[in-house]
């Protein structure tokens, strides 16, 4: 049994970042829960084609993320920081996630571990330290207090999952939405190359000691703030 019927917001630094839990977040709209990913950069700097712009880059990740998004059914939110910002400016960023998560009022706060070790991608490291910082202290009225004076309140969710973990402690069974999982991951044909991403998977997966069952489970390290269990 899962969660049903609550409001699940998702901080992710780029697009694409979805695919790590591409199951969990299909199998959440599939129980009747509202999936917001907010993704915090345009994802603009990732090409090395010398003929593509930043604001082309953009353009395309922001089409294939629709196209992404549709196949899970999950909404999605653009921060509209540049690649590869977010450590730098870590002060804008963390308003901005204090602001989100008190509009949104989620029941339920998934973001990057941030304690991952070798992640060199200082966004995703970034993107998981503010966001589970905000799932913890958002509802505290001393932070921000300007968002008081704008009318909005203080709030935090319930429990947060970090994903991308050293540390698993939960996992969530995706054996029936994994060919969402594998067809939404496949609209990033400029990031994952058109081929299959079953396949890179299983590839990532065998490297690193695992076999076929493992595609089928995603890992996270919950917080145990309450039992809701997604
Ligand atoms: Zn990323």
């Amino acid at each position: 049994m899962g969660v049903e019927e609550k409001k699940v917001i998702v901080f992710i630094a780029h697009p694409d970042d979805e695919t790590f839990i591409g199951g969990t977040l299909a199998r959440l709209v599939r129980q009747k829960n509202r999936v917001l990913v907010v993704i915090a950069t345009n994802g603009d700097k990732g090409t090395h084609d010398r003929a593509q712009t930043p604001e082309q880059v953009t353009t395309i990740r922001r089409t294939e993320m629709a196209l992404a998004a549709h196949v899970l059914g999950i909404t999605v939110n653009w921060l509209n920081f540049s690649d590869g910002t977010l450590f730098a400016r870590e002060a804008e960023l963390k308003e901005k996630v204090f602001r989100k998560i008190r509009l949104e009022r989620p029941d339920i706060l998934i973001t990057f571990d941030p304690f991952k070790k070798y992640d060199v991608h200082s966004d995703h490291i970034t993107i998981g330290c503010v966001a589970s910082e905000a799932g913890y202290l958002a509802d505290g009225f001393c932070y921000y207090p300007e968002h008081l004076e704008e009318g909005i309140e203080p709030s935090k969710p319930q429990e947060t999952y970090l994903f991308n973990t050293d540390d698993p402690n939960y996992s969530v069974n995706i054996r029936e939405t994994f060919h969402l999982k594998v067809q939404s991951a496949e609209q990033h044909v400029s990031q994952f190359g058109g081929g299959s991403f079953k396949e890179q998977l299983l590839h990532r997966i065998r490297l690193e000691g695992g076999n076929e069952q493992d595609l089928y489970l995603e890992s996270f390290h919950k917080l145990y703030y309450s039992e809701l269990l997604i």
